[in-house]
């Protein structure tokens, strides 16, 4: 994929005043070699999505109910969100697997309602740190994957972004290195290769302390597309320095 994706996860981070002064500095100042979105809370999509009119940077959200209406008291549709411009949508982040009890299939069944009404979902999946000790981290990665390809057609498949999030990476200030991260992108290659009709136009991403030192690294990777980013999303310096090092990436140098 020539352009890589940067998506900011605001997580529950962000007020009205905040939110208005990261924007103020952000928009405008995104490089337009790169396809950028901010994924924020719910209660800020007018808010965020207001800003971003005309700035080249996409509205997302960071969680989606897998059912269209009815009984679900707190959660919010896919149509909701299409309601107020949002591109993309975060589903099966570790924190919503670990505290919300999120299954494999729950995740699967987001996605495909995600891209059902005319949504980009970005799938997360990744090992705990007992995972990787253990050594059985391609089995947990491939079971996320599968739980996917499961639910999904081939061609709904190929709608999808990944995005590799080892949870012993998020937050922590511990990226996974450059070696761990490919090893893991070219294993999601192959096995796109066997369910989808294009594996090199899926975008898989890289998450996980990512930084302004370390994201030309990590997206220079061969089967590198981008990056989630969590708390680096927060300061407009660091998202700037991460997206214009995406651009750098795109262009090998
Ligand atoms: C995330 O929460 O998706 C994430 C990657 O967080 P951080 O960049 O803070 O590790």
């Amino acid at each position: 994929m020539e352009r890589k994706l940067v998506v900011g996860n605001w997580k529950m981070n962000g007020d009205r005043v905040r939110n208005s002064a990261l924007l103020d500095q952000l928009v405008g100042a995104m490089p337009a070699a790169v396809d950028c979105a901010v994924c924020v809370p719910f209660p800020y999509l007018p808010q965020v999505g207001e800003s971003l009119v005309g700035s080249g940077v996409a509205l997302g959200a960071q969680d989606v109910s897998e059912f269209p209406e009815g009984a679900y008291t707190g959660d919010v549709s896919v149509a909701m969100l299409a309601d107020w411009g949002v591109r993309f949508v975060i589903v099966g982040h570790s924190e919503r697997r670990a505290m919300h009890g999120e299954s494999d299939l729950t995740v699967a069944r987001k996605a495909a309602a995600a891209l059902d009404g005319g949504l980009v979902p970005i799938a997360c999946f990744g090992e705990t740190l007992v995972e990787r000790e253990s050594g059985v981290t391609e089995l947990v990665l491939l079971r996320q994957l599968d739980a996917l390809a499961a639910n999904l057609s081939p061609e709904a498949l190929q709608g999808i972004v990944l995005a590799y999030e080892p949870v012993w990476a998020i937050g922590t200030g511990r990226a996974a290195t450059a070696e761990q991260v490919q090893t893991v992108l070219a294993l999601v290659r192959r096995w796109l290769a066997d369910h989808v009709p294009a594996p090199e136009r899926v975008r898989i991403l890289y998450g996980g302390s990512v930084k302004p030192e370390t994201a030309g690294g990590l997206f220079s990777l061969p089967d590198a597309d981008g990056g989630l980013i969590g708390g680096a999303s927060l300061d407009a310096q660091s998202f700037l320095e991460i997206c214009q090092a995406a651009g750098s990436a795109a262009q090998g140098n």
